[in-house]
């Protein structure tokens, strides 16, 4: 101890000038509620000092999946938990996310649409650039033409990160060639140009912009782990495919790495060491995969386990790569899917899939060297109504808390009615189906079969326009914060690993 300092602690113990004032709050309050606030704030008070450089990042992208469905499908979680836990009443329960430590509102606005597409805000959280609805991977100016000249096109996280001598990859419960995760890897300025087909028109081919499945496989150093659906865009019509052009891109892409490994199943993808070299792929449908509720085990790994051999994968080749990081996209593609069909079952089991997923990568990596980022590309227009008491089955109908407000009239089970004497579900949508709803009527509320009821009679349940939030832990989370534009988690991630 230096002297200045001894004679400091000497005069601070003489003291007994210096007083603490009492605390306002001395006496804790007997109360659950005040006890658990106090100690939720003594664990916020505990500061984590993160390096400010990673090594990885991933992006995790719940598509369609909005505030409302955070919470739905929170307390459908804790009212139907996965992992062994007791079923709750559910709002108290906290996904994957809800502990993370860094949130955002985040601005999902496509530069001509209101309401967005998963191709526009794909972009913007994959080039850093904001675009047009419908729109992969180029600037909300670029037409067809600018197929023709790729180097104007906005570079992608994806190719800086392999032009770094990083490794990439890609998990999704989609296609291959859709939207989100097309945008990892593809430039197109109509997203339905995923293969050689009906969608992908003669005009379309004449401009120059190849077809989504061609540009994975002619993707500059290759994507070193892919598991997604959407084989039928890889093969020719004939063969198991829909592509009219007769080539095989699987072939092709075989042929490009000798060393790696392609697999159509659950058998072989389990067959395979994910400590192997040369790259993986994984195409398990010839569409989406299956939505959770649906999914045969025997040919279809969940995503969860998709994504932990993601995960082991990519960390086993640091060594080959020279230590050198790696981005990984992982999907949850299929929420959005069942809101379309206006089916809340299905749209929360396969978020309370995508949380199993985030929790799978919290627990595998290391925070200080891995930046991960939780969000959705946009919303959905599902709400969460009426009265229901704590605890009301999530999926059913509305059982008014006692003393609630609105507590209109009652059927003889205690359900809450609306005016033309029908009872009400807690979740309904703005829009959507109406002939399913008929249909649907036959079914109780809470059958994976359900389609909810909506005040718009649509051809498909739409996307909704309000913020979505980003969940990030890891090296420079703390940049995420306020109100953001969504283009913004790509300088994020960006100047997380320190390209700027
Ligand atoms: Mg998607
Ligand atoms: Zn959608």
């Amino acid at each position: 101890m230096k002297l200045r300092s001894m004679m400091l602690a000497s005069v601070l113990a003489m003291s007994p000038a210096i007083v603490t004032a009492a605390p306002v709050l001395d006496t804790p309050v007997q109360d659950e509620w005040w006890q658990g606030g106090r100690a939720a704030l003594d664990a916020r008070m505990k500061v984590v000092n993160r390096p400010k450089r990673a090594k990885n990042v991933i992006l995790m992208v719940g598509d369609g999946m909005g505030v409302s469905t955070l919470t739905a499908a929170r307390i459908f979680d804790g009212q139907h938990p996965i992992d062994g836990r007791k079923p709750g009443p559910g709002e108290e329960n906290d996904l994957a996310w809800d502990r993370m430590a860094n949130t955002a509102l985040v601005k999902t606005y496509n530069t001509n649409a209101q309401v967005s597409d998963s191709a526009g805000t794909a972009s913007a959280m994959n080039t850093g650039v904001k675009t047009r609805i419908g729109v992969i991977n180029m600037g909300q100016d670029h037409g067809p033409e600018a197929c023709k000249t790729p180097e104007k096109l906005p570079r992608s996280f994806a190719e800086i990160a392999k032009a770094q001598g990083m490794a990439v990859g890609i998990v999704s419960t989609t296609r291959l060639t859709h939207a989100t995760p097309a945008a990892v890897f593809g430039h197109v300025p109509v997203r339905d140009w995923e293969g050689a087909d009906r969608a992908y028109p003669a005009a379309a081919r004449a401009s120059g912009c190849a077809d989504l499945a061609s540009q994975f496989v002619s993707f500059k150093g290759g994507i070193d782990v892919t598991l997604a659906g959407g084989g039928a865009r890889f093969l020719p019509a004939g063969s198991g495919g829909m592509r009219d052009d007769g080539r095989n891109l699987i072939t092709e892409w075989q042929q490009r790495w000798p060393t790696g490994q392609f697999v159509a199943d659950s058998k072989g993808f389990r067959a395979l060491a994910a400590t192997g070299t040369g790259p993986v792929l994984g195409l398990f449908n010839p569409d989406h995969l299956n939505f959770e509720h649906d999914r045969k085990d025997d040919a279809e790994p969940s995503l969860p386990e998709l994504t932990r051999f993601a995960l082991t994968k990519l960390a086993a080749g640091a060594k080959a790569r020279g230590g050198k990081g790696y981005y990984l996209m992982i999907e949850g593609g299929r929420i959005d899917h069942a809101h379309h069909a206006s089916n809340p079952y299905r749209a929360l089991k396969e978020a309370q899939m995508f949380s199993a997923a985030v929790a799978e990568v919290l627990k595998s990596v290391s925070l200080d060297e891995t930046l991960v980022l939780v969000t959705a590309d946009h919303s959905h227009v599902m709400t969460i109504a009426g009265y229901p008491e704590r605890g009301n089955d999530i999926l059913g109908f509305i059982k008014p808390a006692r003393d609630g407000e609105g507590a209109g009239p009652t059927s003889p089970e205690g359900f809450a009615l609306d005016d033309r004497g029908q009872p009400m579900t807690t979740l309904s949508y703005a829009n959507g189906p109406f002939v399913a709803r008929g249909l649907s009527r036959l079914l109780p509320p809470n059958d994976p079969n359900y389609l909810a009821n909506k005040t718009y009679g649509t051809s498909g349940e739409s996307h909704a326009g309000e913020d979505v939030v980003l969940f990030a832990e890891g090296p420079r989370a703390d940049l995420v914060r306020g109100v953001m534009e969504q283009n913004l988690i790509f300088h994020i991630m960006a100047e997380a690993l320190g390209w700027r």
